[in-house]
């Protein structure tokens, strides 16, 4: 994952580089390797890349964190600096946090970006915000944030908005898978 290629996708953010980062891979489960989340993979080399990189996953090959690959994700979030690995969800966006830094999300000026992610558009409705410290998880509403408790591989995000009578009413549960 970290110092991934990116000559052959066309959706990268123009001149961002993984670097010295390979924060993801530690953040993000490798199925192929039967690498779980939050642990950092074998291969991984912290600081400097992949020691198969030659060979790595079509997941890894395949992979880029939102912040490599979307322009509007502000340059603060680096996740080396930040501490966030961002991934795109359908619907939707997941921070991963390093659990050595797990109040990274609630300092500024992420907390308040996660937020404005989780606002709706007109063009697009509200997006689910999820954020995983270690085992435990967070959803970001667009009015409050909540504690979902811990959350397993199988396991997804349901968040509701029902129509209430002074406005919008938000929820958010845990699917179990
Ligand atoms: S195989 Fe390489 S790119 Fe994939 S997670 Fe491990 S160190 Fe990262
Ligand atoms: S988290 Fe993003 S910037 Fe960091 S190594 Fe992975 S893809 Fe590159």
């Amino acid at each position: 994952m970290g110092n991934s290629s990116s000559s052959s996708t066309p959706t990268l953010a123009p001149g961002r580089q993984c670097g010295t980062c390979t924060l993801c891979c530690k953040l993000i489960a490798v199925v192929e390797l039967d690498k779980p989340e939050q642990v950092w993979c074998p291969h991984c080399v912290k600081g400097e890349g992949c020691t198969i990189y030659a060979d790595r996953p079509r997941v890894c090959r395949d992979w880029h964190c939102a912040w490599r690959s979307w322009s509007d994700v502000p340059e603060e979030w680096f996740p080396r600096r930040s501490g966030i690995v961002l991934r795109a969800d359908p619907g939707g966006i997941t921070a991963f946090v390093d659990p050595g830094r797990p109040r990274a999300w609630r300092a500024e000026p992420f907390h308040a970006t996660l937020r404005r992610w989780a606002a709706p558009t007109a063009d697009r409705g509200f997006q689910v915000v999820l954020v995983r410290v270690g085992q435990e998880a967070f959803a970001v509403l667009p009015d409050r944030d909540v504690a979902l408790g811990p959350m397993g591989a199988g396991d997804r995000l349901d968040v509701r908005c029902n129509r209430g009578p002074t406005g919008p009413v938000y929820s958010a549960r845990v699917a179990r898978g």
